[in-house]
């Protein structure tokens, strides 16, 4: 479909129907919801979690849909069936989802409002009867938070094959297998290569997911383009010191681990603000020992956080924090062992994607800015096999994972059209 075709005025009337999607985010909002606290707790993998899958394949197939279950426990939605995994010669896909497991008590739009708003847009295209160049398929990603079983981004790591970075036999906090919970929600553990697409099979992926920030709110700007996905590393370091009576050991002389923390925690936050060296830096979590009021702290363990868009201002950024650590050392009397726990490189979303977002909240008259992602989404891992973009939706109040989590349902609706704009315009092969 070209422009041509938009000012024949033969998509003007192509639209999602928004009570649709509004009634479906409703549906699934009360799959594992705390009547206590409103908040929603669908582990991935989970017995909730499974409902929550079961009622978007109920959902998939009433509207004519075919969907399936990938080894690594995804939701497939195509119009009709077909392989899983796409093979190669079959028309290129333009994948669209998120994901539907939350944290604990989480909220009910973050990555259930992007996979229903993909169905959607499935729905939607496939009852035109339009014929597009590449396959619109909706995909709910498993495990994406990692909140049960400590493996995040499980299902978009099977489908971009990055295998090797995912452990033999996971297990969740409770040691329980992860096999055993994979087949139960239609997955195989040891067919998980079958889960993977091969390079080319998919064209784009979209994702629009809400902000979890408060930038569009700010802003007022109906739409975010995301420009990149930020990076992320996590040190954890551990400061050793030597534990004390808090009364009878002198000030002068003393290894406190607690004071020397408390620097670290301080240089974390100096990194992002003062020194500008990367966007956001934050020590989210402090384990003193013993943790006892009149006993200076022998041993503290920390977690750093720092988060970019830019891998250089990363390594940067890291670099001045351990010089900075050197000096703590000194100055304490105290020894920092630094491990990394993790490290992710921002990913870029495509430029042409990018635009084509733009173009399509033009063309419905809705504001929009370019805003980078702070948080991680299953779309920079599809980034290992195909371009991708997201759209972000204002969140109220800027919270996420919390039961307050919302978005206005104008917002919601205003997303999705943009999603399918976007989907019309690469979907018939222009953009890309
Ligand atoms: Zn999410």
């Amino acid at each position: 479909m070209s422009d041509q075709v938009l000012e024949r005025g033969e998509q003007r009337t192509l639209d999602i129907d928004p009570d649709r999607l509004l009634r479906r985010v409703a549906e699934l909002a009360r799959i594992g919801a705390d009547p206590m606290t409103g908040g929603i707790t669908r582990e991935g993998f989970s017995a909730a979690d499974r409902q929550g899958r079961t009622y978007l394949m109920d959902q998939a197939r009433t509207a004519g849909l075919a969907p399936s279950v990938d080894a690594a426990g995804n939701i497939v939605v195509r119009a009709c069936p077909g392989s899983v995994g796409g093979e190669a010669g079959e028309r290129q896909v333009l994948m669209m989802g998120s994901h539907l497991d939350t944290v604990v008590n989480g909220g009910r739009l973050d990555g259930a409002y992007g996979v229903l708003a993909a169905l959607e847009v499935v729905q939607t295209l496939a009852d035109s009867g339009l014929d597009t160049a590449c396959e619109p398929v909706a995909v709910a990603f498993a495990n994406e938070e990692g909140a049960l079983f400590p493996q995040p981004f499980w299902g978009s790591m099977a489908v971009a094959g990055r295998l090797d970075a995912l452990p033999q036999e996971p297990a969740d906090h409770h040691n329980r297998p992860l096999r055993e919970a994979l087949r139960r929600a239609g997955g195989d553990l040891d067919a998980l290569g079958s889960a993977c697409w091969p390079a080319g099979s998919i064209a784009a992926y979209l994702e629009l997911h809400v902000e979890q920030g408060p930038v569009l709110e700010r802003s007022g700007n109906r739409i975010g383009v995301v420009e990149a996905i930020t990076g992320r590393t996590v040190l954890t370091l551990e400061v050793r010191g030597s534990a004390g009576h808090s009364g009878t050991s002198p000030m002068a002389g003393r290894r406190d681990a607690m004071a020397a923390a408390a620097r670290v925690v301080l240089a974390t936050e100096n990194l992002a603000t003062e020194r500008r060296l990367c966007r956001v830096a934050t020590v989210g979590r402090l384990d003193p020992h013993p943790n006892t009021p009149n006993t200076i702290a022998g041993a503290v363990r920390l977690t750093v956080d720092l988060r970019d868009t830019d891998v250089w201002r990363m390594t940067g950024a890291e670099q001045v924090l351990r010089r900075m650590l050197r000096s703590i050392e000194l100055s304490t009397g105290t020894e920092i062992e630094v491990v990394a726990e993790t490290r992710s490189d921002p990913v870029s979303a495509d430029l042409r994607l990018r635009t084509a977002i733009e173009q399509s909240a033009d063309a419905l008259d809705l504001t929009h800015e370019v805003l980078p992602s702070g948080a991680g989404h299953d779309a920079q891992v599809v980034a290992d096999l195909a371009p991708i973009a997201m759209i972000f939706v204002p969140s109220l109040g800027g919270i996420s994972h919390v039961p307050e989590e919302d978005s206005r349902p104008e917002d919601l609706v205003a997303g999705a059209r943009v999603l399918l704009r976007t989907a019309l315009r690469v979907a018939d092969g222009t953009v890309l």
